[in-house]
């Protein structure tokens, strides 16, 4: 299985948007996925179609050991299945702070979901794990990073796009060293990209560059690279969230579609990094 947190601290990156629509383009190219909605504000839950208010539990009740994966798992299409957050999850991120291992709970949930769905007769394994994560470094993302292989991180092209880079970059260096020595920066993916505009192209190359500068320096991160695939700006991925849909279900033949089918296509078709 392949597991992908996707993280930015910034809001409004297009973190979710990536997470959800990769995830469904994915799942319809015959990938088994299990989305993880991290943040609290539960963006990811809503934009595939479940309200988090009639769920019973959430991501909030498996951190805090209320709830096993398996009882809020539930399946959101062909293929595609996701663990809901709700804003409880926000008061997780102060409840875990006495407890020991707190960054680590996820990572232990799976382990622990995987060994029981093991012993299932028609047990089949997931292809893909994606973790929709917050915008912020705290407890819930140390969980996401500790519990996944590979971190895709959805830029924004604008001038300040590179800012608040070098914290990110030495958060998953730190758990890569601390907790997870299989943590690797995979790639740089460009969002809401104005395509045909000179800004969008020059920070395009300006992330290239900054990358192809570390010369190995940082095992975690040197090594990741920018997909070559451009989300472009697309009214249509803006909307389908208020329908709980993903592109592919709300507009299959709009830009916004063909560009996370791209990625998605690029995704399976990249070596795993290690
Ligand atoms: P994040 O999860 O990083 O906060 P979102 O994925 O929620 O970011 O995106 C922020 C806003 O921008 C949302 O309203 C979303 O619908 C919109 N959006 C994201 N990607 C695109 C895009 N490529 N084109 C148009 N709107 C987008
Ligand atoms: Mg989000």
């Amino acid at each position: 299985m392949r597991s992908i947190a996707i993280l930015n601290q910034k809001g409004g990156v297009g973190k979710t948007t990536t997470a959800v629509n990769l995830s469904a383009a994915l799942a319809a190219s015959g990938q088994r996925v299990f989305l993880i909605d991290l943040d609290p504000q539960a963006h990811a839950t809503l934009h595939l179609g479940l309200n988090p208010a009639d769920c019973t539990a959430s991501m909030y009740d498996v951190l805090t050991g209320q709830a096993p994966l398996a009882e809020i798992r539930q399946q959101a299409g062909e293929n595609l299945w996701v663990a809901g957050s709700h804003i409880d999850l926000a008061a997780a991120e102060v409840e875990l702070v006495g407890v020991v291992g707190r960054e680590i709970i996820l990572r232990d949930k799976l382990a622990e979901d995987a060994a029981t769905r093991e012993t299932a007769p028609d047990f089949q394994p997931f292809d893909y794990l994606i973790v929709d994560c917050p915008p912020s470094l705290g407890v819930l993302t140390l969980n996401a990073l500790a519990a996944v292989e590979e971190v895709i991180l959805p830029l924004q092209p604008h001038f300040l796009a590179l800012h608040g880079l070098s914290k990110l970059l030495q958060t998953v260096e730190l758990v890569a060293k601390r907790l997870n020595d299989r943590l690797r920066l995979a790639g740089v993916v460009l969002c809401l990209y104005e395509s045909g505009t000179r800004l969008a192209a020059e920070v395009g190359s300006d992330v290239e560059q900054f990358f192809a500068g570390q010369q190995r320096r940082h095992p975690a991160w040197s090594d990741a690279r920018t997909f070559q695939t451009r989300i472009r700006r697309n009214i249509r991925l803006a909307e389908a969230p208020s329908f709980g849909q993903s592109i592919f279900q709300y507009a299959p033949d709009s830009n916004g579609a063909e560009d996370y089918r791209r990625l998605a296509q690029e995704l399976l078709e990249a070596a795993v990094v290690h």
